[in-house]
């Protein structure tokens, strides 16, 4: 919203996940209250110290080639599937749906994770057979 501002002069810029700030993409991912929450169950416990609700340092992070393995994918896989339930909620509330709790959108994106966890476990001798296994670990 912040960039549309700039050509629809009079639009409304604020966040409607929050009502709490500007609408902008590092607002959306993950500075806003409502998103961080979402990024934070699932990535905190895997991430740690490292954890962070700024876009630059997430960016950078999922492009870090050293981090591979179980914990490199939970989180590649983690935030294409927050930004997507994110940018899907948001559009929902924009055209007049009812805001969605947050503890339910927290929900149902960890079941997409286990669900793709538990699709790569049958993948036999592949890198994610005890993925799920990982997953349910890093649960704070
Ligand atoms: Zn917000």
């Amino acid at each position: 919203m912040d960039r549309v501002s700039k050509w629809s002069l009079g639009a409304d810029t604020t966040c409607i996940l929050c009502k709490n700030a500007v609408e902008s993409r590092n607002h959306l991912f993950f500075d806003c209250d409502y998103s961080g929450q979402l990024w934070k169950s699932l990535t905190m416990g895997i991430l740690l110290t490292d954890h962070s609700k700024n876009w630059s340092v997430i960016t950078s992070q999922i492009s870090d080639s050293s981090r591979g393995g179980k914990s490199g994918f939970c989180i590649r896989y983690s935030f294409q599937a927050a930004v997507y339930a994110i940018w899907r909620e948001r559009n929902r509330v924009k055209h007049g749906e009812k805001p969605m709790p947050i503890a339910m959108l927290q929900k149902l994106v960890d079941k997409g994770v286990r669900n793709k966890l538990s699709l790569m476990k049958m993948v036999k001798g592949g890198a994610m057979v005890d993925g799920l296994e990982y997953w349910f670990s890093t649960r704070v």
